[in-house]
């Protein structure tokens, strides 16, 4: 049977050749394979390579021409030669450090390649890069790279210019793959395509080689590359039946959110993809993942980011089109595009090209294994569908091999509709950034963004500003004062400009983002509007004449303004929430501190609750500080007359649960940028016991997971322990933390200990999912832990309003502020939360609902100050009409589009979901609302998704729980969100800087 198909198979692709591809210079040769010739004679395949293909391949179905053979090169090694071993052989991985070595040797071996590094990993790892083009090209490959950038920026370059380069010039597509680590099959393809584009002689290859200039980064996150490998060797020893290793870190911070950075750009991967991008400024940028069946090319359900130049969208069309159709064509099955993720969210790393008018895409592979397996998928995943006319199999033969070629074939031809395509792309790119330009000088603006230079948060403004230049957004300075509209905008102010080709970063981060829930169930978060995360205004400008007020380019790491004004022995430093004030206090630990427990008046201004207080200040010594992070001090002669409490840093105990290591790095990130000492430590650990004469404060970041989860942690199956450590067969491993036995959590004995710990007197800090424990478990008293039916609330930005502006939890805030929220957990304090009523679901799924975003949600309106922000709910007409409202609006036409789009959803009507935890704990004291939701939906919303927020009036956001002498800081949003909520870091940073003092204004 299957020789019959491989018979019709060879059949068809002769023709394909004949037909499709360039005419060749010399015949066929008998056998089909790698048979076209560059003029000079039949290149020759290597044999034994092509043989390997063949074995190894698991089913005839899933290759093309393109792939069933390597052509043969006396100069150039191909990976069989360099690595003993063919791309896609079963049972076997390399190492980073290997694919390195070969894309080197590589670049060494033929004129037509180029490898050099782009930068290092927080393991101290080198990032690589290899461009493939024809001899000229690589030789100036710098000529090209001035006629992109000239493309880039029609400020500079005349419409005749452009139009030579776009006939004469050649685009850059980069490929890059490994960020997921256990993704593998990117970074072996990718050894075997390279050495394809520089040695082999057909037209078709000759076609991409001599018209484009393609860039290859093998493994982006090879800290985590290096460590899978590790994992999958260490595995593969271990008799059957013993429990596996998981993959415990990727990199330093975070796991599979490497790839949602591109946003917040804290790792160093997104830096030095993003510094590569900026310099050579590819019109493609293509990630290369592995989790669906067969092959993904990406368009997605929608709704697409509103950002994106509509001429992107058909892009991303018409290039996955592209990969079905030619795909489709051969006969190989499963290759399709639309059910899988969105294109809304701009935290993708690929989105370093949408911020600047390129094109990011990517593919979903079945994974590479790299063991045999089967693959039998249900019915969601086979039905023939629209965007899959040639579904996956109901079953089929998988391996490594198969993953291979199926990726490879459509990266060729990807790559060959780019070449074939290079000046529709050229100018598709062109007008992109020229439509960018023109939307800021004579479009509908906003013409420019300010952002004020002395704004309350004026650290976290500069900050701010510091990251949107490195992510290549030009900023000005205003050189005098003048006002535009019913702006004030003062000397100094950073001004964005509007019409430059990168404002479509400006866009895309500075917008206030409405999903409507009648979309598709989102991939990921729905809001992120930039200046909310990080609670710093940024101001649009909706009148032209500012472009033409006198401004003076930034061109340098700009600095708020800092130092200590006045004289005399006592320094006081007002808490304005910048998180550089943390940095302060960590960088002079030995400093005796104090905070003020009220506002006071002093040195002629007012000063917040929170403001630090120095009785002795050693001006020498601060004030260089000061100036370094933005901060200003005020030396007045006599302490204030206010209330205050020793600022005491505590000793931190960071826990990490074995179960799972994405998340919690974000807040590793936050403390370690900011100079927070903790000692890190597994959940097993918490077992050992005395934690208090140990640590003052622990924190304990979310897991994912249920309450009960954490407790349990890693299953304990099998006999044998599950070490996680540096071994002579796993260096890579064990570079965080290590562990003889990785299994079986905290426990209900760590739980305890927890309890101990607090109860005599420690701080426990929890977010996210490690929010449940203590009200699972009855531990806190009247704190209940709600599941509201119909909540949909995903990654989305909601109004906090602080309801106990004397903790000092609050201390430096406005009464409200904008907050990251997820979904969950939502928590309940007895008597704070109104009864909950259900709302009305999301409809029926009878009928399509095409136009989703017809019916927009109500977003609550926010206000920046420019040198405060109360963000005050505006009482405007149609209050009172819920958020739900909208979306019931769109009821009865929404159906649910896409594919496996779980989440969301669940119609359900009437108060229901879990409720767990009981009202009254074995403690009697009552835990204390800091922050919560607002009562009224309509004034809940203010970036992203909310449907049925009712059950979110009024559950608390911050809750301070007292136990014993100690407490337990509860957050249900996310303070540390990503890289991204910077302006609610300080919610984390007053636990533990007043850790010991929570009780204040009680
Ligand atoms: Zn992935």
């Amino acid at each position: 049977m299957a020789g019959s198909i491989q018979r019709r198979r060879a059949a068809f692709v002769h023709a394909l050749v004949a037909t499709a591809v360039f005419v060749a210079a010399a015949p066929a040769s008998a056998s089909g394979q790698g048979a076209a010739g560059s003029g000079a004679g039949v290149q020759q395949i290597d044999e034994a390579y092509t043989a390997k293909i063949k074995e190894y391949l698991q089913d005839p179905r899933i290759t093309t021409e393109l792939v069933d053979h390597l052509p043969l090169s006396s100069t150039v090694p191909t990976p069989l030669k360099f690595h003993g071993r063919i791309v896609g052989t079963p049972g076997e991985l390399t190492y980073a450090k290997d694919i390195h070595r070969y894309f080197e040797a590589l670049g060494k071996a033929s004129p037509r390649a180029r490898y050099w590094t782009i930068g290092k990993t927080e393991e101290g790892r080198d990032m690589v890069v290899l461009a493939i083009a024809d001899s000229a090209t690589i030789a100036n490959l710098d000529t090209f790279k001035g006629d992109i950038a000239a493309l880039s920026d029609p400020r500079k370059t005349s419409e005749a210019e452009a139009r030579r380069l776009i006939g004469t010039t050649k685009p850059m597509y980069w490929l890059t793959s490994g960020i997921h680590s256990p993704e593998t099959g990117g970074p072996e393809m990718l050894q075997e395509l390279a050495y394809r584009l520089i040695v082999e002689e057909t037209p078709f290859i000759q076609q991409i080689r001599n018209n484009i200039i393609t860039f290859i980064t093998p493994v982006i996150e090879v800290d985590g590359r290096e460590k899978q490998v590790d994992t999958y060797y260490y595995n593969k020893k271990l008799p059957v039946g013993a429990a596996r290793l998981p993959l415990m870190y990727w990199g330093k911070y975070v796991a599979h959110d490497n790839n949602r950075d591109g946003m917040g750009q804290f790792l160093s991967l997104t830096k030095n993809v993003n510094d590569f991008f900026l310099e050579w400024k590819p019109q493609v940028m293509h990630d290369l993942h592995e989790s669906v069946t067969y092959l993904y090319s990406s368009t997605g359900t929608g709704p697409y980011n509103e950002a994106i130049d509509p001429i992107t969208v058909t892009e991303w069309w018409m290039m996955a089109q592209v990969d079905v159709q030619e795909l489709t064509k051969r006969g190989v099955p499963g290759v399709w595009t639309y059910g899988f993720y969105d294109g809304w969210t701009p935290n993708y790393m690929f989105f370093v090209a949408h911020t600047k008018n390129a094109i990011g895409r990517f593919y979903e592979v079945q994974s590479y294994g790299p063991d045999n397996y089967e693959v039998r998928p249900p019915a969601t995943t086979t039905s023939r569908e629209w965007f899959r006319p040639n579904p996956p199999l109901p079953y089929i033969k998988w391996g490594p091999r198969n993953n291979t070629n199926i990726q490879q074939s459509a990266v060729l031809f990807s790559l060959k509709h780019f070449a074939d395509n290079k000046s529709l792309y050229l100018e598709n790119y062109w007008i992109k950034n020229k439509r960018a330009v023109e939307k800021g000088k004579t479009g509908t603006g906003p013409f420019a963004w300010v952002i004020p230079a002395m704004q309350r948060r004026k650290a976290d403004a500069a900050d701010a500003v510091n990251e949107l230049r490195k992510q290549g957004l030009e900023v000005h300075t205003a050189n005098s004062a003048f006002t535009v509209g019913s702006l004030d905008v003062k000397p100094g102010d950073y001004i964005v400009r509007g019409d430059q080709p990168y404002r479509t970063l400006a866009d895309m981060y500075f917008s206030v983002q409405n999903y409507s829930p009648s979309n598709p169930s989102p991939y990921d978060d729905t809001g992120w509007t930039f200046q909310y995360m990080r609670n710093v205004a940024v101001l649009p400008v909706g009148e032209q004449s500012i472009l033409d007020r006198g401004m003076t380019a930034v061109t340098a790491k700009v600095h708020a303004a800092g130092g200590i004004a006045g004289t005399g022995a006592v320094l006081i430093v007002d808490h304005t929430t910048d998180n550089n004030l943390m940095k302060f206090r960590t960088t002079h630990a030995s400093v005796r501190m104090q905070a003020a427990e009220a506002d006071f008046e002093a040195a002629g201004r007012t000063f917040r609750a929170g403001a630090f207080i120095v009785p002795v200040g050693d001006r020498a010594k601060l004030e260089p500080t000061l100036r370094e992070l933005g901060l200003s001090g005020y030396a007045v002669a006599a302490i204030p007359s206010v209330k205050m409490h020793d600022l005491d840093l505590p000793r931190i105990g960071y826990v990490h649960a074995w179960q799972r290591t994405q998340d919690e790095g974000w807040v590793r990130a936050a403390l370690d940028t900011y100079g927070v000492p903790y000692t890190y430590f597994a959940d097993i650990k918490l077992r050992e016991g005395n934690l208090r004469a140990k640590y003052d404060v622990i924190i304990y970041p979310s897991v994912g997971g249920s309450a009960q989860s954490h407790v349990a942690g890693l299953i304990k199956s099998g006999d044998m322990p599950l070490p996680y450590k540096k071994t002579a067969a796993t260096p890579n491993l064990g570079v965080n933390d290590s562990a003889d036995d990785i299994r079986g959590g905290m426990g209900i004995e760590g739980l305890t200990e927890l309890y101990k710990f607090v109860q005599a007197g420690g701080t426990l800090i929890v977010e996210g999912s490690t929010t449940t424990i203590f009200p699972a478990y009855n531990l806190t008293s009247g704190i209940t832990v709600e599941s509201p039916a119909g909540l949909f609330a995903r990654g989305t930005i909601l109004r906090g309003v602080v309801t106990d502006r004397t903790s000092p939890l609050a201390y430096g805030f406005d009464a409200q502020m904008p907050v990251y929220f997820n979904q969950d957990p939502v928590l309940s304090v007895a008597g704070s939360a109104g009864l909950f009523a259900g709302g009305g679901g999301r409809g029926s799924a009878l009928s399509q609902n095409i136009t989703p975003n017809a019916v927009r949600l109500r977003i609550s309106p926010w206000t920046f100050g420019a040198s405060d922000s109360t963000g005050t709910p505006m009482p405007a007409a149609g209050r009172g009409a819920a958020v739900g409202a909208a979306a019931a609006a769109g009821a009865g036409q929404s159906g649910r589009g896409g594919v496996g789009g779980a989440g969301a959803a669940g119609g359900a009507g009437a108060a229901g979901g879990t409720v767990f935890g009981g009202a009254t704990g074995i403690d009697g004291s009552r835990p204390r609302v800091i922050m919560q939701f607002p009562a009224n939906t309509a004034d809940m919303l203010l970036s992203g998704t909310l449907a049925n927020g009712e059950g979110l009036a009024n559950r608390a956001q911050l809750i301070d729980a007292p136990i014993g002498k100690g407490h337990v800081v509860m957050f249900a949003i996310r303070p540390f969100w990503r890289w991204q909520t910077q302006g609610t870091y300080f919610l984390g940073f007053n636990a533990i800087l007043h850790w010991n003092d929570l009780d204040a204004g009680k």
